[in-house]
C-alpha cells in the first residue's frame, strides 16, 4: 500500500521524522508531499524543505519525496494511492484535521485519513515553535536534526 504524508515541512522537525519512521515501518511505500502553496508565507522554499527531506529521510529505502500543488485529492489518485497519513498533537489538531479529512473524503471516496498520535516527546512541538526559538537565537537541537540547522544557519547568513 502506499500512503502520503503531505505538509509544510517548514521546516522538517523531529516530529515529521518520528511519524515518518514509524509509518515507512507500516506501508510499502512512503511519499512526502511538501505542499506548494503560493499563499503561504513560509522561511524555506518548497524544494529546499524536498532536498532537506530527501536527505534526512535517504536511510528509508520505502520512503519518497516530493512537492506538490493544488488538491490534495489529485495528488493522490496520480500516485494511486488512498491512504493519507496525518500526525495528531493536541486536541487542537483534531478539529482541523477531522474537518479535512471529511472534505478530502468527499471529494474522493474510498480515501481514508489515517491520523497518528505524535510520540509523548513531540507532542509540543512544531514546525513554527522552533523557527522562532531558532529565529530568537535559542538551542533548537533537540527540536531540529542538524541538516534542518544548518541550512536555516545558511539561510539566514
Ligand atoms: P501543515 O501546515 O499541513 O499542518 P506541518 O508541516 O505543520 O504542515 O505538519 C505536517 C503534518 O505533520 C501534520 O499532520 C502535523 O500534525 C504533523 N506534525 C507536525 N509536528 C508534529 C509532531 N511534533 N509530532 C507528530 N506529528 C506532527
Amino acid at each position: 500500500m502506499t500512503a502520503i504524508y503531505p505538509g509544510s515541512f517548514d521546516p522538517v522537525t523531529f516530529g515529521h521524522l518520528d511519524i515518518i519512521e514509524r509509518v515507512s515501518g507500516l506501508v510499502d511505500r512512503l511519499i512526502v508531499a511538501v505542499l506548494n502553496n503560493p499563499s503561504k508565507n513560509r522561511l524555506l522554499t518548497p524544494e529546499e524543505s524536498v532536498c532537506l527531506l530527501k536527505s534526512i529521510t535517504s536511510k528509508y529505502p520505502n520512503v519518497e519525496v516530493r512537492s506538490f500543488s493544488g488538491l490534495l485529492v489529485d495528488f493522490l489518485k496520480e500516485n494511486d494511492a488512498k491512504l493519507v497519513i496525518r500526525g495528531l498533537r493536541a486536541v487542537t489538531d483534531f478539529e482541523y484535521e477531522f474537518q479535512m479529512s471529511l472534505t478530502n473524503r468527499e471529494l474522493f471516496s474510498g480515501m481514508e485519513t489515517l491520523l497518528i498520535p505524535a510520540s509523548l516527546q513531540y507532542l509540543y512541538l512544531s514546525s513554527s515553535v522552533a523557527k522562532e526559538v531558532f529565529l530568537l537565537g535559542g538551542d533548537v537541537s533537540t527540536m531540529l536534526p542538524s541538516q534542518t540547522i544548518e541550512m536555516l544557519n545558511s539561510k539566514l547568513k
